[in-house]
């Protein structure tokens, strides 16, 4: 059976230097706020190109801490629309509504999954403050007209980073485009932790300043409280472990690459929709290799049947969750076709040449 994702293998392969780096922190007594934690934000700063990285929690505080600051700092206040795109994970969503923030919701294009920038400008009013893009599956959505966009508008660009840590465009990683950016090291991401965590990175010192504040209960100094923050910590054990998993990353997303192009070279048959493989392939790291199918039901027990293990990101469109209930009857037809019919297949930097011969080869019988 090819598993979705092997995560014990995925680890395995750094297992000396990761077990060194847990004993290590085990051993030293300091658990919380210490030198791992500032080892990896300097790097993780330094690898993406900003000047400030922050270690949370996990992904969903990263966004929510960042629209936090822009509310404490006086650029959003609550009511304030924030425009998404309708077929993102639903962390993206709920970052912007917890913070009294009104999600406006935009087709993606089914091309690339992903924000379709065009459909952008007609969603701003007076209200809109801010554009959340996400990248999604592993690649970049961004543009020059965006960047206009913003600028037009006097909206801050904010990039949910979670699936395309390491994607580059314009000579700039994914993370480095907007004014800010979250990251999860949810296990399963590009680079993953052994449990939760996420980071921020920007250029904007003060924004910095301020979401290191509400992540440590809205305190800049110790017992002195200027904001009603939230405790949202990177521990030190999760940072020692991501310090050695990003001196990999770049090698690890070439694996993917790889295998992404050889799914998209031989993979041929009629009914399987194949994603693009971007004329410049550094804007996509294939945290998620997607396929679509008219009968995607059929397909996934088909490759179950033939010991191919597959998910679905995701199965139902943020607005018709329940969580939602006000815009289950909005319709997002772009959006709606891309839940029913998305697939995600195997891909990972341990899914070895043989495990993808066989994915392939199953799927041109299918
Ligand atoms: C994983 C993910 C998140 C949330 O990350 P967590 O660490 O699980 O909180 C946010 N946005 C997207 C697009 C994601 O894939």
């Amino acid at each position: 059976m090819i598993k979705f994702l092997d995560l014990q293998k995925i680890n395995l392969v750094h297992q000396q230097e990761i077990e060194n780096a847990l004993l290590e922190v085990f051993r030293s007594g300091w658990y919380l706020l210490g030198e791992r934690l500032k080892n990896f934000e300097k790097n993780l700063a330094s690898y993406i190109g900003s000047s400030q990285a922050i270690g949370v929690a996990n992904g969903l505080d990263a966004l929510r801490l960042i629209l936090k600051a822009y509310i404490e700092l006086g650029f959003m206040k609550v009511g304030d629309e924030i425009i998404v795109p309708a077929n993102t994970y639903i962390a993206s969503i709920l970052a912007i509504s917890d913070n009294g923030l009104v999600p406006v919701l935009v087709e993606p294009n089914i091309d690339n999954y992903n924000i379709d920038i065009s459909k952008i400008e007609e969603k701003i009013t007076p209200k809109t403050k801010g554009i959340l893009i996400v990248h999604l599956y592993g690649r970049i959505i961004f543009s020059e007209e965006l960047q206009q966009l913003a600028i037009k508008h006097d909206l801050k660009i904010i990039e949910d980073n979670a699936q395309t840590i390491g994607a580059e465009w314009g000579g700039k990683k994914s993370g480095n485009l907007g004014d800010a950016a979250g990251f999860s090291f949810y296990p399963g991401k590009n680079l993953g932790a052994l449990g939760d965590a996420g980071a921020i990175t920007t250029n904007d010192e003060t924004l910095a300043a301020t979401i290191r504040a509400l992540a440590n209960y809205g305190s800049n100094q110790k017992y002195v409280n200027i904001y009603q923050g939230l405790n949202s910590r990177l521990d030190e054990i999760q940072a020692a472990v991501l310090d050695v998993k990003l001196q990999y990353i770049d090698s690890e997303n070439e694996i993917r690459r790889k295998i992404a192009k050889r799914f998209v070279s031989e993979i041929n048959n009629p009914k399987i929709i194949l994603p693009e493989y971007p004329e410049n392939e550094l804007e996509h790291v294939w945290h998620v290799f997607i396929i679509r199918s008219g009968n995607r039901e059929l397909l996934q027990n088909y490759l179950a049947e033939n010991a191919v293990q597959t998910l679905i990101h995701y199965p139902i469109p943020p607005h018709k969750q329940e969580a939602y209930k006000e815009w289950n009857n909005l319709s997002f037809p772009i959006s709606e076709k891309i839940h029913d019919e998305v697939l995600s297949l195997p891909i990972s930097p341990v899914l070895d040449e043989n495990e993808v011969s066989k994915i392939i080869a199953v799927l041109n019988q299918y």
